[in-house]
């Protein structure tokens, strides 16, 4: 199989000065890209600022031979990132949304602003600088985007509902982004990695943390973010050298006379099916949610 490239492309890689960032700039910049390695450099909590981080990353892909610069915004001035690639290089083509910090507390200790960072890195973040690169992939007909949730996110996890919501809301982010993008060959994707850094390394053991590099999430957002890939507006989680898709699954569901007689007692009566998944669909859109056909049988029942 020949390699995949990326010559010619500009990468902005958000938090890229370390973890998970780190490898996938390093990634695209040995495959030919320019890369914007973007790194506020503060704590995993959010607190401070370190020019540090992104250079540290960018002189070592200069010393490799590619082709990197520096920029030291937060995400919430998504604006100003996009601007520096614009200066660097003329162009975007790729954004990867990975700037990520935690505020991990018990729900009935979390305060307002532990809340509201959250949401302001993760989701306004994303945000914003997708948002300042829309045009610019509009025009150009190209552009993909890679989007950060969490296991935190998909199934909940204690001490995050913080981050849980933020981290969920972004593949629904990236689901919306793929439907208005389509037309303009602009593609978004939403991976949930799992991979040692500094944001697991205290809450896992070591030899978990060697099988767990975050190198080996790097090849699967290389793939999404190809020109030759189709995939768009999906959600993979992917670690320790696993990948796989997620989907919707949907009960086949009960149907109710809506009259008098659709009460809860009478939900509950026919609860079994309400949650049953032995033949279930699989929607990819609300328009598989064939509401015709559901009320032409809620008509039926109520004629019978
Ligand atoms: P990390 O702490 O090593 O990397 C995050 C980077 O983002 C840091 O370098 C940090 O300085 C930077 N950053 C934070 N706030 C920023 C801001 N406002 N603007 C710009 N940069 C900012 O952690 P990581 O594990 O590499 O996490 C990367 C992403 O993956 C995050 O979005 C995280 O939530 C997500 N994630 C990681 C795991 C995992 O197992 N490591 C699991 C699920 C999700």
């Amino acid at each position: 199989m020949s390699e995949l490239r990326f010559d010619g492309r500009v990468v902005i890689v958000t938090g890229a000065g370390g973890g998970l960032g780190k490898q996938y700039a390093l990634f695209f910049s040995k495959r030919g890209a320019s890369v914007v390695v973007n790194d506020l450099g503060g704590s995993t909590t959010g607190d401070g600022t370190s020019t540090k981080a992104a250079d540290v990353v960018v002189e070592e892909i200069q010393k490799a031979g590619g082709k990197a610069v520096a920029n030291y915004n937060s995400v919430e001035d998504g604006d100003k990132i996009i601007e520096t690639a614009m200066k660097a290089f003329g162009r975007v083509d790729i954004v990867i949304n990975n700037a990520g910090i935690l505020r991990d507390k018990s729900f009935t200790r979390m305060t307002d602003a532990d809340w509201d960072l959250i949401q302001a890195v993760h989701v306004r973040g994303s945000y914003k600088v997708t948002r300042a690169a829309w045009p610019i992939f509009q025009k150009q007909k190209y552009g993909r985007i890679i989007n950060t949730a969490s296991a935190a996110g998909i199934y909940g996890n204690f001490g995050q509902a913080n981050y849980s919501a933020a981290k969920l809301g972004l593949f629904s982010f990236g689901e919306t982004l793929a439907r208005e993008g389509a037309k303009y060959n602009i593609h978004a994707n939403t991976i949930a990695p799992i991979a040692a850094s500094r944001m697991t390394e205290t809450v896992m053991p070591p030899d978990m943390l060697e099988s767990l590099k975050p190198e080996f999430v790097a090849p699967l957002v290389g793939y999404l973010c190809h020109e030759n890939t189709e995939e768009t507006g999906s959600l993979f989680e992917v670690g320790a050298g696993f990948v796989a898709k997620l989907r919707w699954e949907r009960s086949k569901g009960a149907i109710f006379k809506t009259d008098e007689t659709f009460t809860p007692g009478a939900i509950g009566a026919k609860w079994e099916q309400v949650v049953d998944f032995t033949n279930p669909d699989y929607p990819t859109g609300p328009s598989d949610a064939d509401f015709v056909g559901l009320l032409e049988q809620a008509k039926q029942l109520k004629e019978n």
